[in-house]
Parts: structure tokens; sequence; C-alpha cells
């Protein structure tokens, strides 16, 4: 007896007007569908969909496992909102941790808004598609291997308008083409919030067990509120938080070294961690050292840095 979707897919996605998963708007269970085994579901577009839906492995999952397999730890920065200092501390943190010897690579998923290329100084250089997929940028300064959308861009002024499935495919492919080889750490750079990018990344790590989530904030309520999401996010997605960082919560002067608080409550990023039985990572001073190395693109531990240290720090903690 022949399978109702050896009928091809063609005609019953005209009769059932179901665009995904043709086979299984049949009640095809692709595993066991004879018509599938007779090559009946091969070359249909919705194969692996109904495959997926079915609790089969996709395909691509397991590439990503293999090559997430090579990285002993894999550590996402998270923030609620923008313009907390997320990717200058993802930046330092690869720094600080390549400072202490050990591999990293960073892998930046803000697809819209890409700034790791010129904080690690990688602008300009080409992605090279090796046999093995594509080659990590490295950064001239601190030997931290580095990917981003933004070196894939010809030109950086171009903006990137895509939709979430769009930006899902691309972080899909760079989790399973990029030949980081073996590494300490790879740090994911995302952007701010909770959505797509968040979601298809912690998904796909899901098998290789990531050590979790690093927070950034600073310590004013409309932060403070954002990161509080980011919490029930992780929590919601059985994702570790390995702690928070309060950046840019003080200033210090680059003269006399004098601290000065910069918010009404400074200390709001610790009650937070209380609060929630957080680890609290420490305090990263507004440092106008900082801010010229990014602006510059250079090595931050190679300058006098009072916010370098401190991220220094909170790698040793890390190690
Ligand atoms: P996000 O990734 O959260 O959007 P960025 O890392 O791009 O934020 O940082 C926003 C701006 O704040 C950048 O210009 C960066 O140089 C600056 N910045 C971040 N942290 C510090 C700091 N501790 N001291 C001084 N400037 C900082």
């Amino acid at each position: 007896m022949r399978h109702a979707c050896a009928r091809g897919p063609m005609e019953i996605a005209k009769k059932s007007d179901v665009l995904i998963g043709y086979a299984a708007a049949v009640g095809c269970p692709a595993e066991s569908c004879e018509a599938g085994k007779a090559g009946v579901c091969q070359g249909c577009p919705g194969r692996e969909l109904c495959l997926q839906q079915q609790g089969g492995v996709d395909e691509d999952q397991k590439y990503i496992n293999v090559r997430m397999k090579a990285i002993k730890k894999k550590i996402l920065v998270l923030s609620g909102k923008g313009g907390v200092g997320k990717s200058t501390v993802a930046a330092c943190l690869g720094m600080a941790l390549a400072k202490l010897n050990t591999k990293v690579g960073i892998l930046d998923l803000d697809i819209c808004g890409p700034s790791i290329p010129k904080l690690l100084a990688v602008e300009g250089q080409a992605v090279v598609n090796s046999q093995y997929g594509w080659t990590p940028l490295r950064s001239p300064h601190s030997e931290v291997k580095v990917m981003s959308v933004g070196c894939l861009l010809g030109e950086s002024d171009s903006p990137v308008v895509w939709r979430g499935p769009r930006k899902s495919s691309l972080i899909k492919q760079f989790l399973k083409d990029t030949f980081w080889g073996r590494l300490d750490y790879l740090i994911f750079d995302t952007p701010p919030g909770t959505s797509d990018e968040h979601l298809t990344v912690v998904k796909m790590l899901l098998n290789v067990k990531p050590e979790g989530a690093i927070l950034v904030t600073t310590p004013q309520d409309v932060a403070l509120a954002t990161i509080r999401k980011e919490i029930s996010f992780c929590r919601k997605m059985s994702l570790n938080i390995i702690g928070i960082v309060g950046n840019m919560a003080s200033y210090v002067c680059p003269c006399c070294k004098e601290e000065s608080p910069i918010f009404t409550d400074d200390g709001g990023v610790q009650s937070l961690c209380n609060e929630y039985s957080i680890p609290f990572l420490g305090t990263v001073p507004l440092d106008p050292v900082l801010v010229m190395c990014c602006e510059t693109g250079t090595n931050v531990y190679e300058q006098n840095s009072i916010a370098a240290d401190t991220l220094l720090d909170i790698a040793r903690t890390l190690l």
C-alpha cells in the first residue's frame, strides 16, 4: 500500500495549503514513513523540518556540537539595554583572558550593530573561507580570535536590515562554519535584550553545556529594570548566570585617582545580586583611558587603565 505522501509534496501542499512540513501535513512520521524510506520525502523542502518536529536531529546541530566541543568554556555576555558597555566588557575580558595565557575567541552576535571588529582592531580584514570553514580574524594586539558580521560586510556604513529568521540563520552558520580550533574560552557578545539572537544561540548551545552568562549593567534604575528581565530569561532558558558586572558606576580622576560616584545609588548592582543570589563580579569605573582605547582600537592592557585592572581581576575570577 502506498503512503499518502507518495503522491508527492507539491500535490499535498496544494491540498492542505500548508507551506511547511508537507509530509507532516499528512501525518507522515518521517522516521517510520515507508514512502520516506523509499525516497519520496527526499528533496522535499519540508523534510528537515518534519524530522525536527518529530524529535529527529538537526544535521547542522551535529556540526555545531563538534565545533563547540573543541572549546572548553563558552560564555555569553548579555545586557538588558544598549550603551551599558557590554561589548566593551566582552572585548576587554577577552583581552584579559588572553593576557592570562588562555586561548580566546570572541563571536560578535550583534548583527545590526557590530562593534567588536573596531574594539579588537580587525576592521578591514577579510574572512577567509578555508576547507575547514571560516577562519576567524586575529586581533593584531591581543591574540584574540574574532568573528563578526562586521567582518563579512564589504562596506562598514551599510546597514544590516534583516528580520529575525535571517539573523538566526546567520548565527547558526557562524556556529557551524567558523573554524575556531581548540580554544579555552569563546565569548559571545550579544545584542541588548532578549530576542531572536539570544534564543537561537542559547538553543544551539544547549547540548554543549555553556559555562553561562555574564550580565553587564550600569547602576541606574532604568538599566537595572532591564537586567531583571535578563535574569528571568536566563532562568527560563536554564542558562547559568556567572555573575553581574556593574559598569561605569563611578569616575576615577586620571590626575589624582580620586573615585567619585556618578549615579545616586552606586550600590544598586550589589543589592540586585543579593536579591537574586547571583555572584557580583565587580564594578568597572568610567575610565577615559578605556574610552580612548575603544575609539582607537588599541589594547587597553598596554595602557595604564584602572578599568582594565578591574576587568583583569574579573578574568582571574573566571579562571
Ligand atoms: P553596549 O555594547 O552595551 O551597547 P558599548 O560597549 O558599545 O555598549 O559601550 C558604549 C560606550 O561606552 C562606548 O563608547 C564605550 O567606549 C563606553 N564605555 C563602556 N564602558 C566604559 C568604561 N568602563 N569607561 C569608559 N567608557 C566606557
